[in-house]
């Protein structure tokens, strides 16, 4: 069983400064570091570290191939990235002194993909497989209707939110995975409890996993069980590791790439959940995107001493 994600790379330009440039200012900054990012390339990092078979789908500039290799050695199919005379979707993010972050982004390579690379990709997937996409590529519609044509599941991660967008697409999702804010924005809701009563109701046919930050997931589903059939309506709630967090970046994409690698390898919905909980919560204990995704053996490690 394969995962297909369909998914941003991108580069991020980090510079430490004692403020943020102003207008017409010109300033030397404190630090600087380039990391792999992009919600696309974290959540391939993240399953193919839960032990999922991961493609990634998607496209950098020519020039740029340490960034095939760094998918590579965490363990990530690179043969469906294309090479291409764009730029590399990036961000420069300013970060000043008091940790705030202002940034810059550019989707570059990561709004190149074709219609004839979608179709090419699914010609390769077979029922059972699935398509995984955030909201940071093009042709969300086109590649989630062709999947469904295929008889490839899908899962959906709409980040950053565009509720038009998302609710055109609905139809063609398997699994929603939302963040609180994401869930709220859909919705039209101002509080969580408020979303989480709502959200069966606007959409009983799908089958929903709502991250709440440290207070842990919410899952719900009407008619299938994150993909499998199921007896009728489910709803639960798992609770967040108690952890002390230092940095929360990538939290969602952790989650997002051990649930799903789990459900994957037959685990059921509790199970699941449960494990990318505390995949999230090692990755929260830790600095940085990508590289503080752990280990399928941290996670089992941190499993048996936390349960
Ligand atoms: P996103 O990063 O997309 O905003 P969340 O903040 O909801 O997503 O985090 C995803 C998951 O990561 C949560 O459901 C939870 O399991 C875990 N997590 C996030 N923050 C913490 C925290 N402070 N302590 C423990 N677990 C956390």
């Amino acid at each position: 069983m394969t995962i297909y994600n369909f998914g941003s790379i991108n580069l991020d330009h980090l510079y430490q400064l004692d403020h943020f440039v102003r207008p017409g200012e010109t300033m030397a900054s404190n630090s600087y570091q380039c990391l792999l990012g992009g919600k696309g390339a974290n959540q391939s990092v993240a399953l193919a570290k839960a032990g999922a078979r991961v493609k990634h789908v998607g496209a950098i500039h020519y020039n740029d191939q340490a960034i095939i290799k760094q998918l590579e050695s965490l363990g990530v199919d690179t043969a469906l990235i294309e090479k291409i005379d764009v730029p590399t979707g990036h961000a420069i993010i300013q970060l000043n002194k008091e940790a705030e972050n202002s940034i810059i982004l550019y989707q570059g390579a990561n709004h190149a993909l074709t219609e004839e690379q979608v179709d090419q990709v699914l010609s390769q997937a077979t029922a059972g497989d699935w398509v995984l996409l955030q909201n940071e590529t093009n042709l969300i519609e086109y590649t989630m209707r062709k999947a469904q044509e295929h008889g490839v599941k899908v899962a959906f991660n709409p980040a950053p939110m565009d509720a038009e967008l998302t609710k055109k697409v609905l139809g063609f999702v398997d699994l929603l995975i939302v963040n609180e804010v994401e869930a709220m924005d859909l919705i039209g809701t101002s509080d969580i409890d408020s979303t989480i009563a709502a959200f069966p109701k606007a959409y009983p046919e799908l089958a929903v996993l709502m991250t709440l930050g440290k207070a842990g997931v919410c899952y719900f589903s009407g008619k299938e069980s994150a993909g499998k059939k199921s007896t009728g309506e489910e709803k639960l709630f798992v609770k967040a590791f108690s952890v002390k967090a230092v940095d929360t970046t990538a939290a969602g994409d952790t989650f997002i790439g051990f649930c799903l690698a789990s459900l994957m390898n037959g685990d059921d919905i509790t199970q699941s959940i449960t494990r990318a909980c505390a995949a999230s919560a090692i990755c929260v204990t830790r600095l940085g995107a990508a590289s503080s995704i752990p280990t399928q053996d941290e996670v089992t490690a941190f499993l048996a001493k936390n349960s």
